[in-house]
């Protein structure tokens, strides 16, 4: 696999290094779990997607060794691993029927998760609340997602958003790009994060109104995410960041 890079093109090598700068991200935020959480990037020829190797942890995905799957699973180059079998299931229905996203994140966080559990799901209590609510789906557990019946169900109940919850299991996010989806899964599980620091006995918590949600929404340009559409300054500081920290995700 070391000479990977030779052999693919440009852009193919552009996504896997993307791919692997989230792996590392999600990994250095504690935000992966064991072998079980899993991103995609749509690979730019449309013919599949780029998924972690199932048997690898996050802080050791590098850019070669980033699995390349077609949309049923199928790995399209060796490897010495498979694809976790619900990523099989989430990430081939999820950019099959979304043309817009080229990235998707899904994560088992104790926040997360905490969050999905509850009846009322994610209150609007802050700023980064008030982003997720402005493109959020919740998805209704059906058991550990292994049963490609439920792609179509997951495709339905994600529709046009860019943040699911799913409900007693985790988060997922999607975005246009590999950051884009780092943005929003960022806001999602921040926001997870301020609600259950927040919550406790006697606690009574003030939500966002409509008529502010209504004004911020304004301020964001009717949009979901702030990020520039023309350069993607967050990505490309984090990206920096990243080769100062962990620089072999680019390897
Ligand atoms: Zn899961």
């Amino acid at each position: 696999m070391t000479n990977l890079r030779q052999q693919i093109s440009t852009e193919e090598w552009g996504a896997r290094t993307d791919l692997a700068a989230f792996f590392r991200l999600v990994a250095g935020y504690g935000w992966d779990d064991l072998l079980l959480a899993h991103i995609s990037a749509r690979l730019p020829d449309g013919s599949g997607y780029l998924v972690n190797p199932y048997g690898q942890i996050f802080s050791e995905v590098t850019a070669s060794s980033i699995l390349k799957v077609d949309f049923f699973g199928h790995r399209q180059m060796p490897s010495d691993f498979e694809i976790s079998p619900e990523a099989n299931v989430i990430h081939g229905a999820i950019l099959e029927s979304r043309p817009d996203i080229n990235c998707v994140a899904h994560i088992h966080t104790v926040a997360g998760t905490a969050v999905s559990s509850q009846e009322n799901g994610l209150l609007n209590i802050s700023q980064q609340s008030m982003i997720v609510h402005m493109s959020l789906a919740y998805h209704d557990y059906q058991g550990v997602v292994l049963d490609p019946a439920e792609g179509p169900d997951l495709q339905k109940s994600l529709g046009d958003k860019q943040h699911m919850i799913m409900r007693n299991h985790g988060l997922l996010a999607v975005g246009a790009t590999v950051g884009k989806a780092f943005y929003a899964l960022y806001n999602l599980q921040r926001s997870c994060e301020m609600q259950v620091a927040s919550q406790g006995n006697d606690v009574h918590l003030i939500t966002i109104t409509d008529a502010i949600m209504e004004r911020t929404r304004k301020m964001f340009g009717g949009h979901n995410v702030r990020n520039p559409e023309t350069k993607d300054l967050l990505w490309e500081a984090k990206l920096r960041e990243l080769r100062q920290t962990s620089p072999d995700f680019e390897n």
